[in-house]
């Protein structure tokens, strides 16, 4: 399936094609529709399989650029992962000159990310730990959030985000839409979104690749 069925803007169409994104990938085809409509998703997929760009154009449509106020936040295991996701969705929204995404992980310091946040961020790319720091003291504002995004939620689970995943999880709107991907669905991503997620559209395309 091709991007241009999606309700989405010339601006967008005419970037993805630019990045030589012609055609959706089948977890791409699969979610877009419902992402697009506000539907909470949890969506199954293996690795590269075109994962990131599924929310990513979803939380772009979302979007308001002309309000400077945090309005998508993306939740990842490691800095890596989030730089990777950071990348992807500077790609992606190439088109929106103004559009500021910030990485928010550990590792980095703390005091340079506080300075960033001062002049304020479209979305928020980040790990549990800084990303909750920055809550607790009061650096990060969510109350304006409309998309929350747990990007390889098997493996933050693994790893023991939990607690910290719904103690952030307690600065953001209720009214939102939440997105959940994972490479893998057991039972404990299951209850996970179950719990974290309204009434979702589950999409899984691993078996029929
Ligand atoms: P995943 O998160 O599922 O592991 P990624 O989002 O990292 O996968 O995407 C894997 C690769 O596929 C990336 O290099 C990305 O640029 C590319 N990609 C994603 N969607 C498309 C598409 N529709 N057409 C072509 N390439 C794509
Ligand atoms: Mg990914």
């Amino acid at each position: 399936m091709n991007f241009s069925k999606l309700p989405l803007t010339q601006a967008m169409l005419a970037n993805l094609d630019a990045i030589g994104y012609k055609q959706m990938t089948p977890i791409q085809s699969e979610a877009l529709p419902a992402i697009l409509e506000g539907r909470d998703v949890m969506a199954e997929a293996k690795t590269g399989s075109g994962k990131t760009a599924a929310f990513g154009i979803g939380l772009l449509h979302n979007l308001d650029v002309k309000k400077f106020r945090v309005q998508s936040l993306v939740l990842c295991p490691t800095r890596e992962l989030a730089d990777q996701v950071a990348k992807e969705l500077r790609r992606l929204a190439r088109f929106q000159h103004n559009i500021k995404i910030l990485m928010l992980t550990g590792g980095e310091s703390f005091g340079k990310q506080l300075g960033s946040l001062s002049h304020q961020a479209h979305i928020i790319v980040g790990t549990p730990g800084r990303v909750l720091k920055h809550l607790n003291k009061e650096s990060l504002d969510l109350s304006n959030l409309n998309t929350f995004v747990l990007d390889e939620a098997d493996r933050m689970l693994d790893m023991g985000f939990i607690e910290e995943i719904e103690s952030v999880l307690s600065f953001v709107p209720k009214e939102r839409q939440t997105l959940l991907f994972s490479a893998t669905y057991d039972e404990e991503v299951k209850e996970v979104a179950h719990k974290l997620l309204h009434e979702p559209v589950v999409v899984q395309t691993t078996t029929d690749e």
